[in-house]
């Protein structure tokens, strides 16, 4: 899952980069607001929580631009404007979800897990590849009884992987979920966390989950 902050306040950025990571979740952090609507054009984020007074843009100049395009990203909007007619334009301008300043960081992460809940997640939020469970509030993995500990990478790879299971992903899409906007593309960080992702969770079993399509990407079983 890869999140787009677009926010000023350097201490905010800063947080909402360290906890949004500590969760698992890839974060592009940006100040401006010209900035914040690039990435959020070019790049397919989860989700995007997007600072309402910036420089260069507004929250809802970049809401109602990306809306435009055709981007249908979830965003959600922090700011410390509470009038009602404010929230209304940004609703009306395309945001899916308010928030107001200060925030508290579970109300953040409840609103965030609301938007990007996919259909088969509903329930507990727990992703399943035969007797794989991956538990995404608890950040637990197992296979049949058996823990194993994943690194943050891995558990963000094997999380899309079980959230599209049963289709290919191409390394461009990995690239553009799991990993950041620093991670070089050329270089062979995602065959890296594949094999010790398999290693992890397929070397001892005689079934093996993830396979790789030639020439396409990497697939987990259905
Ligand atoms: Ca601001």
């Amino acid at each position: 899952m890869r999140i787009l902050v677009v926010e000023d306040e350097k201490e905010i950025r800063y947080f909402l980069k360290a906890s949004l990571g500590a969760e698992l979740f890839s974060v592009d952090a940006v100040e401006d607001g010209e900035r914040g609507l690039y990435l959020a054009s070019v790049n397919d984020y989860d989700v995007i929580v997007l600072d309402n007074i910036l420089p260069k843009k507004s929250g809802l100049e970049i809401c109602s631009e990306l809306r435009k395009k055709g981007k249908n990203t979830p965003i959600i909007i922090v700011s410390v404007k509470t009038d009602t007619t404010t929230k209304i334009e940004l609703l009306n301008a395309g945001a899916d979800d308010y928030l107001i300043k200060p925030f508290s960081f579970e109300e953040l992460m409840a609103r965030i897990r609301a938007l990007i809940r996919r259909p088969q997640q509903v329930k507990g939020e727990v992703l399943t590849s035969n007797d794989l469970i991956l538990e995404t509030k608890k950040h637990t993995v197992k296979r049949g009884k058996k823990e194993i500990h994943l690194t943050r990478k891995e558990f963000m790879l094997l999380e899309y992987l079980l959230s599209n299971k049963g289709s290919v992903l191409s390394r461009g899409m990995i690239l553009e979920h799991v990993w950041d906007m620093d991670t070089d593309p050329f270089s062979n960080t995602i065959e890296t966390h594949i094999l010790s992702l398999r290693r992890k969770i397929d070397t001892p079993h005689s079934k093996k989950l993830i396979s790789t399509v030639s020439g396409c990407g990497y697939k987990i079983a259905d």
